[in-house]
């Protein structure tokens, strides 16, 4: 089954007249896939993202996680399942300031029922996975914008998510720094999870396997792209 299937998704927006967002959009994303969502500002790409992290609900059609149809669920369980199926990673980073690196990383696993050495230890190992294994104790000011995109990155993966969501992971580093958060990501995925990556910009939507085509809100068509191996 796939990790998350939208069918026949419409999301309108009241303001002073009907916004359509979305519009009739179906999409599934299979286990192990790298894929990619790309249009311009004000195609829907956010509500899109809202939609399958359960920030918000369709007005028609359903939106699945694992299997469960998050339009029939409770807010709370639908909060619930943020919290563990889906890692967000952001593009403004959204670090705790007064928190050390292993602390952010540890957060998330506090919902999760483990102990506080369980978590402090699993935050070091995925610290380690990202590459920061030398920098487990410096809080988020100590760090450079690369190595607070990866901070991010092990957070959300600490709960083992069934879905990586990444919007614009590239958006606030400089294009070096925006290399090598794409090499991580494709690393991630090697290692077997599974990413939905959200770009208005081609030469990152190319680091996927596909990449879905959003403009007014409509699915416009899927590319098969073959993930381009980053290099350099
Ligand atoms: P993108 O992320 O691609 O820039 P969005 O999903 O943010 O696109 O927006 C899609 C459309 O929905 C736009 O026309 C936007 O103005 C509108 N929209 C998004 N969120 C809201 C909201 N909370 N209230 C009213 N209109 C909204
Ligand atoms: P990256 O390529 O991982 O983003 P940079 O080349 O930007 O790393 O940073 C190089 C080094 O400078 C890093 O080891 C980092 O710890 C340090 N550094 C960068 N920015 C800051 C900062 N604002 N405060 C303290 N150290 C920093």
């Amino acid at each position: 089954d796939p990790v998350v299937s939208l069918d026949g998704v419409t999301k309108t927006y009241q303001l002073g007249g009907t916004v359509t967002a979305l519009d009739d959009v179906s999409v599934s994303l299979d286990a192990g896939s790298y894929t990619a969502v790309m249009g311009p500002s004000g195609s829907g790409k956010s509500t899109l993202l809202n939609l399958i992290g359960g920030l918000d609900t369709a007005d028609t059609g359903t939106v699945r996680v694992d299997g469960v149809d998050l339009g029939s669920v409770s807010e709370s369980q639908r909060a619930a399942k943020r919290g563990t199926a889906i890692g967000f990673v952001f593009q403004t980073f959204n670090l705790m300031p007064r928190l050390t690196a292993v602390e952010n990383v540890a957060l998330p696993l506090v919902f999760d029922g483990w102990t506080r050495s369980e978590r402090l230890e699993r935050a070091r190992q995925m610290l380690d996975d990202v590459g920061l294994g030398d920098r487990h104790d410096h809080k988020p000011a100590e760090l450079s914008g690369g190595q607070r995109q990866r901070v991010a990155i092990a957070r959300a993966l600490a709960p083992n998510p069934s879905l990586l969501l990444a919007d614009e992971p590239t958006g606030n580093v400089d294009t070096d720094t925006g290399a090598a958060i794409m090499r991580l990501l494709a690393d991630i995925h090697d290692r077997g999870n599974t990413i939905l990556l959200v770009s208005h910009a081609r030469r990152i939507a190319e680091h996927a396997e596909r990449i879905v085509h959003v403009r007014d809100g409509r699915l416009e068509r899927v590319e098969t792209v073959g993930r381009r191996r980053p290099h350099g």
